[in-house]
């Protein structure tokens, strides 16, 4: 199936709009991206036609939006390739999704002097949750480095790596620099080891088919808005004999096999031990909707256009003067820049005015902007509904924010 680029933009209504008096380009879906249609009408139409509490009722509603739930359970783990339906736990997003692995798993399996290996380039969601644990379990923290080019430094690995690693968390591709990261070869090297892994999906998910039998990981996570679906709806992939064995993290209602005052409580199996209180099922179904939208697409027609404007983009963007591009050439569909020594968030606004949306600041990503050592980075990234004539608006606009903010600093 070839690429449509008018009518994939056609699927998207907010692509209409126009933002300060021109149209809207909107360059910061992976920060969250826009919904097509049939998502929005997914949603609203469950609410309109097939509403309920799930899990609780024999009334046929219940029973029905139950069974649809069930259904986007079944749909994630085929998308993912997972083994089965009872790998997957529905969460609010990828930062639960790693609170989540972090207080269960890591709560229940750190000992004191034990370590956690991160990397320099992660989301602070994927540092954060795991200092926590560390710190109540007398855990360790490190990470692996970057190189020059802004891509991990391997080699460092093995140094790092002890008999007392538990986990290794990476995240697949980088938010910031677009660096995508060799997670199979990791993991292998970390099974090798025994040692668990983690991989952040949240900036691949939308770009690349995840197989996560091929890729052997322990626990896979990404997040529903950034794969055109709703907001507060994520996937965590568990391999089923670690969620076994893991402890519930939140609990209530739902995630109990019996409840007793006097005898103690048991619990459900997994995955439905991590699902406590009610669910989002409008966004669960949204996301049901979004994934078979990508999937009929199909996720090798869209890298390979999502490739082809990337490469266009950093061909026309190296016309810039002082333009400074982090992160190594090839790459995932986010650029990372700074325009000579102006802020971002002066750089960020000009575009705005132009009808420009891109992201300013350190993009979660503190420990990476000191590495770099700017205090914020503009960041554009690229998705299926862009154009070459936002690449083009892009690079105007930042060639007269070159000119305008250069003359009012050299009078
Ligand atoms: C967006 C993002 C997250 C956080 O996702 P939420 O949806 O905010 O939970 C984590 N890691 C990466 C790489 C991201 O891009």
């Amino acid at each position: 199936m070839s690429f449509d680029l008018a009518r994939v933009r056609a699927s998207f209504p907010l692509l209409t709009r126009e933002v300060n008096g021109q149209p809207l380009a909107y360059l910061d879906s992976a920060a969250s991206a826009q919904k097509p249609q049939v998502v929005i009408d997914a949603e609203s139409r469950f609410y309109e036609h097939g509403y309920a509490a799930v899990h609780r009722g024999i009334h046929t509603l219940s029973a029905e939006a139950t069974t649809k739930m069930e259904n986007v359970r079944i749909q994630a783990a085929q998308f993912l390739n997972a083994a089965s339906a009872e790998e997957i736990v529905f969460v609010k997003g990828t930062t639960e999704a790693i609170n989540l692995v972090a207080s269960s798993w890591g709560g229940n399996q750190l000992q004191p002097g034990d370590n956690i290996i991160i990397t320099e380039m992660e989301h602070h969601a994927n540092i954060v949750p795991w200092q926590i644990v560390a710190e109540r379990t007398g855990a360790e923290v490190r990470f692996i480095p970057l190189t020059a080019n802004g891509k991990l430094d391997i080699p460092k690995l093995p140094a790092l790596m002890d008999s007392r690693t538990r986990m290794l968390a990476v995240t697949h591709v980088s938010n910031v620099l677009g660096t995508e990261n060799p997670v199979k070869a990791l993991v292998a090297q970390a099974r090798a080891a025994g040692v668990a892994t983690l991989i952040d999906g949240a900036q691949a998910i939308m770009h690349q088919q995840v197989d996560v039998q091929d890729l052997d990981c322990d626990f896979y996570v990404f997040s529903g808005h950034k794969i055109y679906g709703p907001t507060g709806i994520g996937i965590l992939y568990g391999r089923k004999a670690l969620l076994d064995q893991m402890p519930p993290w939140e609990a209530g209602g739902s995630m109990i096999a019996t409840v007793s005052l006097t005898k103690g409580t048991t619990y459900a199996t997994a995955p439905w031990r991590f699902e406590a209180g009610s669910p989002n099922t409008g966004a669960i179904i949204g996301l049901g909707a979004a994934l078979k939208w990508v999937s009929e697409l199909g996720l090798e027609v869209i890298a390979e256009r999502e490739q082809q404007l990337m490469n266009y983009a950093l061909e026309k963007l190296a016309t810039v003067p002082d333009l400074v591009i982090y992160g190594p050439r090839q790459r995932s569909c986010v650029i990372a820049f700074n325009l000579g020594k102006h802020h971002a968030f002066d750089v960020g606004s000009f575009l705005d005015q132009y009808g420009i949306a891109i992201r300013t600041g350190h993009h979660c990503a503190m420990p990476l902007m000191y590495h770099y050592q700017v205090p914020a980075m503009c960041r554009a990234s690229f998705v299926l509904y862009n154009s070459e004539e936002e690449v083009d608006r892009l690079v105007a606009g930042l060639i007269r924010i070159h000119r305008l903010l250069g003359l009012s600093f050299n009078p």
